[in-house]
């Protein structure tokens, strides 16, 4: 797999995280970045490409929202938080989204969905059904039910396991992390860039013990958890920044940017074996 092949990907899942969609200095929605994302999944969309968002946000829109200083360390005001900022979430997508002339539909998962059998089937049908309409799915965890998620969930992870569910070929992390080092760049000079992984090994692993950022859930540990995931279920993964939302077109269009985790289907991964052993943890 090349950069170049990039424009042949049809079916795409783009994950945004919270610290991309708020200003940093405030923790308030940044709208110019969220109406760019928009448009250029919109687009995306309109030139015959299969899109899913999933998005990261919830809570820390719900405490905003609800005017508290800072994210509630207990869990009921976690959730309390996700459910509301979930909704006023949802209400910006499907605005900006309509404006565009597409409609936008929630899908909310908790890891338990997907272990049963049932409602994974389900949620796969669903997604599949949504996308045969023309309908952008917006998927998040289902934080307000779910107990362990928002203490252990992270959206990376889940993005992954939605490219799993539906067979995606690509997924794209928008991230504030630019992609993969050596090392951290902000302690170590020394730290080299790395624009393509052709195999998770131990290496690649030691790489990822960066830290997360001040309002996400994860780091490049996740990340690469999550490319585990995608790039054995058939799926290309690229770590890209959000600073520009249209880094997304540039990446379809073959440019080299962030990392690119390359695809190398394992005809042994299933989708419910790794969900079983996560949830041993
Ligand atoms: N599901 C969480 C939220 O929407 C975010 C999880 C994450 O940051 O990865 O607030």
């Amino acid at each position: 797999m090349t950069n170049a092949a990039m424009k042949d990907k049809k079916r795409i899942v783009v994950k945004v995280g919270t610290s991309s969609l708020v200003h940093e200095e405030t923790g308030l929605m940044d709208l110019d970045r969220l109406e760019k994302l928009v448009r250029v999944l919109t687009d995306l969309h309109n030139s015959g490409k299969e899109v899913i968002l999933v998005s990261s946000g919830a809570i820390a829109v719900g405490v905003k929202r609800l005017g508290l200083k800072e994210k509630p360390k207990a869990k009921a005001g976690k959730q309390a938080c996700a459910a509301v900022g979930q909704a006023n979430l949802m209400m910006l997508y499907q605005k900006i989204f309509g404006e565009y002339g597409v409609t936008a539909a929630q899908i909310l998962i908790t890891k338990y969905t997907m272990i049963e059998d049932i409602s994974r089937r389900n949620a796969r049908a669903t997604f599949a059904e949504l996308l045969k309409m023309g309908v952008i799915p917006v998927v998040n965890e289902n934080d307000t039910v779910s107990t362990d998620e928002i203490e252990f969930g992270d959206n990376d992870t889940l993005s992954a396991i939605v490219a799993a569910l539906v067979g995606a070929d690509l997924l794209i992390l928008l991230s504030d992390i630019e992609g993969l080092y050596t090392d951290d760049p902000k302690k170590s000079s020394d730290a080299r860039f790395i624009d393509v992984v052709e195999k998770i090994d131990d290496e690649i692993l030691a790489m990822g013990k960066g830290a997360g950022s001040a309002v996400g859930t994860g780091g490049m540990c996740t990340k690469i958890e999550a490319a585990r995931i995608a790039t054995d279920s058939g799926a290309d993964m690229i770590i890209a920044p959000a600073t520009q939302m249209n880094v997304i077109n540039r990446i379809l269009a073959g440019e080299k940017v962030g990392t690119l985790f390359v695809a190398h289907k394992n005809e042994n991964f299933h989708l419910i074996d790794y969900l079983s052993k996560s949830r041993k943890k």
